[in-house]
């Protein structure tokens, strides 16, 4: 997330803050509860396209959306239940199939239009088995490590092999190390990771490094955790869901740095590492697609998402089950507002976004027919740090709209809106066919050190912060999907290959190895 940097609060939200408590303060007393006993009307016949022209406007439901997404809700229990009862969720796994499952009741229980499954399919299931790296040689001491995801499992009995230092594995590195890295587990620095930049630097990182080491002959990665304290985590090695290159593990960082003190030292380390993973053939997986139909255009609909699938390693409760908890309870707070926005609002949790954003690849294959008929979409999938606004996908020209839809919910500062573009989450499919897409700029509090790591439990959650976040997602995609006109028109591709070329998402494309498939027209 290179392009984010954070926002400019000072003076300008002092006074957006008060104006906005001022407004809330009267908004409260009329808080409107528009339709008998919160139930939304009866669903318009789709296509009606006439207009109610007493229908309210988006500032006279947002005090309801804001209140009912502040209040008392189930979001703080289900999102116990998808990270303390469920746990860690990895796509093809039992527990994701519960996540999905779990997922449909929720919406239900929300009060949606609608709510299905949809299945796609996955080419490799991938799951973790028991990990070692013996010390053999100077003295044994031992390493916590953790396999990076799915990646190969080492030969039976482990692979034996001298380690070698390879710095931060740049290209000059692996010219320095030469014909010593064939045959070698290649030890890889890491910078220590506390900001967006740092993230997405380190998957830069792997995509070269996994790129050179293959081409030197090694026989397995040894890659230095980019978290203290012993904290190991997972890194995804492929971005389609295919096997990996080479065996590859997460190493706890201070175990890496004994070993490469020994190195450092002149002595050699020689280690056993075992990755006893299980590699399974092609699955079906699935998206959960809930939906509130529009009043008046339902056939077209702006999209909520946010991932449902995690790592195993903690419970997956920063990355991603706070912002699935979130979609979920978004669509509870916009059903008992009582209204309807003008078009449709789908509500998506997508799974196989680990693995490379494959569920909402699928998705936009799927609805290839559907592409022009959706007004936008709008990806939460950094955690539960305060939202600082939106990053606009390359777009700048929408955000005049995003800024009108997102008026009756300033009183939360999301003022600060980013144009650059990132391969990060689920948005990227529809920014390659052309649709508006809006990512929430968050700043970092606990991810940095958490996101797919053991450490990423129920108990790193803000509960009051994710609810701010789903007042201000509501009336984000409420605001978006009762503009009287589009958020922006669908990018020919064309256009979207000269936005790509501008952001750096070309690069970036390039250096994941997905850029033919773009060119070859196999991605979307
Ligand atoms: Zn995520």
């Amino acid at each position: 997330m290179g392009s984010r940097r954070l926002l400019r609060m000072g003076a300008l939200a002092v006074a957006l803050v008060s104006s906005a408590m001022m407004l809330a303060a009267q908004q409260q007393k009329q808080l409107p509860n528009i339709g008998a006993a919160g139930q939304l009307g009866p669903k318009p016949p789709v296509g009606s396209g006439g207009c109610s022209v007493t229908a309210p406007t988006c500032a006279d439901v947002a005090p309801g959306i804001i209140q009912r997404a502040l209040g008392a809700s189930p979001l703080e229990g289900n999102l116990r239940h998808l990270t303390d009862v469920i746990g860690g969720r990895v796509t093809g796994s039992a527990a994701e199939e519960q996540a999905v499952n779990w997922a449909v009741e929720a919406f239900k229980k929300a009060g949606v239009d609608d709510v299905h499954t949809e299945s796609y399919t996955i080419p490799v299931r991938w799951s973790a088995g028991p990990a070692s790296l013996t010390i053999l040689a100077p003295e044994g001491f031992p390493v916590r490590l953790a396999s990076a995801g799915w990646s190969p499992a080492t030969p039976a009995g482990g692979l034996t092999a001298p380690v070698v230092d390879v710095g931060m594995g740049t290209e000059a590195d692996f010219a320095r190390v030469g014909a010593r890295a064939h045959g070698a587990l290649l030890l890889v620095h890491t910078k220590i990771s506390t900001t967006w930049d740092d993230l997405f630097g380190e998957y830069g990182q792997l995509a070269q490094v996994t790129a050179l080491a293959p081409k030197a002959g090694a026989a397995g990665i040894l890659w230095m955790a980019s978290r203290p304290y012993l904290i190991t985590y997972r890194l995804m090695l492929s971005m389609t869901g295919e096997v990996g290159p080479l065996p590859m593990a997460i190493v706890a960082r201070e175990d890496a740095l004994r070993m490469e003190q020994f190195l450092h030292a002149g002595t050699a380390v020689r280690a056993r590492l075992v990755l006893a993973n299980k590699i399974g053939g092609t699955f079906e997986a699935q998206n959960v697609v809930a939906e509130i139909k529009g009043r008046e255009k339902p056939d077209e609909y702006v999209i909520l998402g946010a991932h449902l699938d995690s790592w195993e390693l903690g419970t997956g409760a920063l990355d991603n089950g706070c912002n699935a908890a979130m979609v979920i309870d978004a669509a509870r707070a916009i059903h008992a507002a009582g209204t309807r926005p003008l078009r449709s609002i789908r509500f998506i949790l997508f799974t196989g976004e680990e693995q490379g954003m494959l569920g909402s690849w699928a998705y936009a294959r799927a609805h290839w027919a559907e592409m022009d008929k959706i007004d936008g979409v709008i990806i939460y999938d950094s955690g539960d740090g305060k939202v600082t606004g939106y990053e606009l996908g390359g777009r700048p020209e929408i955000e005049p709209a995003v800024r009108k839809a997102l008026a009756p919910a300033a009183q939360f500062g999301a003022d600060h809106d980013t144009d650059g573009a990132e391969m990060g989450t689920d948005n990227f499919d529809f920014l390659l066919e052309g649709v508006p897409s809006l990512v929430a700029n968050q700043e970092p509090a606990g991810y940095m050190i958490n996101y797919h790591a053991i450490s990423d439990t129920f108990d790193k959650v803000d509960i009051a912060a994710v609810k701010r976040e789903e007042a201000l997602a509501a009336i984000t995609a409420y605001g978006i999907a009762d503009l009287p006109e589009r958020l922006g028109k669908r990018q020919s591709r064309a256009e979207v290959q000269e936005l790509l070329r501008k952001t750096g998402l070309e690069e970036q494309m390039k250096a994941e190895g997905i850029w033919s498939l773009w060119e070859g027209g196999k991605r979307p």
